[in-house]
């Protein structure tokens, strides 16, 4: 297939780039890097040996998207393009907003134009309300965000729904639990801008001697070692739910929503040991107060994806904390030389 993929510079989405090429997928990459560089594509194509068109644009810029989706004529567009920080989006709603949701309204515009038939929608398991029990299964009340990135997500999934519902757009939106990890060649990884706010970053850094010590929010939370459980996934397991989709949507009319995580919990202080485990470092801790707005429990129901896109996970917590030590021990200025 030929796909387009927005936002394929960031960690996720250059993840998903060495996926599809892997498998024989021509690639083309449109970002317009207000989150990544452009040194991640070169890396991509170290991995994979092969070029990946780059088209600098941003998204939201509907006539240069049309003119690149009528150059390109993909047979599938994959929707990476966007800003992610939740602690961002609290500060400067109005900019989450704008290019979150301008993204998404320029992009079917722009597929409306040139007839693209097939998209695939990044989402995050963030659109889940927060009184859900986990498992979360796809059908279980969404909506009430706990942040503006949230909602971004929320509402560019009801954008979606009522667009391709009407212009007859085969869609997938995955809603991506915890990525974490990175490429086995360390060539690519996650690079955070700042003080991270993710908790597997922070050990990064603290593993690296950059930051002294990891804050745990909270012990006192109603878990085993009472510390909040999330759905680790290696990021790229995650690319390959995105190959699995866009077969799918070459296969299969209409909209579907699969949970992308491993469906297994996994808490703070049990990641911290097993990262211990992997790297052989010590991770200094402290117990802290509780984040404000931390629900206790998120983990995965994932048996549609699996059932229905025939997609499995094949990496676990310790590949997990082993990728990403082998990226940060490699790059630990990030991409930058
Ligand atoms: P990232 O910031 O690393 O990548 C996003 C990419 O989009 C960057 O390269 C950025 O430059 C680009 N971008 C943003 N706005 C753009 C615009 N207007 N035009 C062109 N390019 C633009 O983030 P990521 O972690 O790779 O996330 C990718 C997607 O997955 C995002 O939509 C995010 O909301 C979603 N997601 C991420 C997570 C996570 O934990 N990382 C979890 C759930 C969902
Ligand atoms: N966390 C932590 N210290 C940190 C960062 C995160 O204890 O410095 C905890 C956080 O409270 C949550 C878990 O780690 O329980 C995962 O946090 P992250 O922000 O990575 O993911 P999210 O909460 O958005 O799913």
């Amino acid at each position: 297939m030929n796909i387009l993929l927005t936002g394929g510079a960031g960690y996720i989405g250059s993840h998903i780039a060495v996926a599809l090429t892997d498998a024989g997928h021509r690639i083309s990459i449109v970002d317009n890097f207000v989150n990544s560089v452009p040194e991640a594509i070169v890396r991509v194509e170290k991995i994979t040996g092969k070029n990946i068109v780059l088209h600098k644009t941003d998204v939201t810029d509907r006539e240069d998207l049309t003119r690149i989706l009528h150059d390109e004529k993909p047979d599938c567009v994959i929707h990476c393009a966007g800003l992610k920080s939740v602690g961002e989006s609290v500060k400067k709603p109005l900019k989450y907003y704008r290019n979150n949701i301008n993204t998404t309204l320029s992009l079917l515009e722009s597929m409306k134009e040139t007839g693209i038939e097939r998209l695939v929608f990044s989402s995050s398991a963030t659109v889940y309300g927060e009184d859900n029990i986990p498992p979360f299964t796809e059908t279980m009340p969404k909506g009430r965000c706990a942040n503006p990135y949230g909602w971004t997500k929320w509402m560019q999934e009801q954008i979606i729904e009522d667009v391709v519902k009407q212009l007859k757009i085969s869609t997938v939106i995955l809603r991506y639990f915890n990525p974490t990890g990175a490429h086995k060649s360390g060539l690519i990884g996650e690079e955070p801008n700042g003080l991270p706010n993710n908790l597997m970053p922070y050990i990064l850094q603290v593993a690296d001697g950059r930051r002294e010590h990891l804050t745990v929010f909270g012990d006192d939370y109603n878990t085993p070692d009472g510390t909040c459980r999330r759905d680790y996934i290696h990021v790229m397991d995650l690319a390959e739910a995105h190959l699995k989709a866009a077969e799918y949507v070459e296969k299969n009319k209409g909209l579907d929503v699969f949970n992308i995580g491993r469906g297994i919990p996994c808490s703070v202080l049990e990641l911290v040991k097993a990262f211990e485990e992997a790297s052989e470092q010590t991770i200094k801790y402290e117990i802290g107060s509780r984040r404000d707005g931390d629900v206790q429990d998120i983990w995965a129901d994932t048996s549609k994806a699996e059932e229905v896109l025939g997609w499995q996970v094949h990496r676990g917590i310790n590949e997990m904390c082993q990728d990403a030590w082998n990226w940060q021990k490699k790059n630990p200025a990030g991409y930058a030389k």
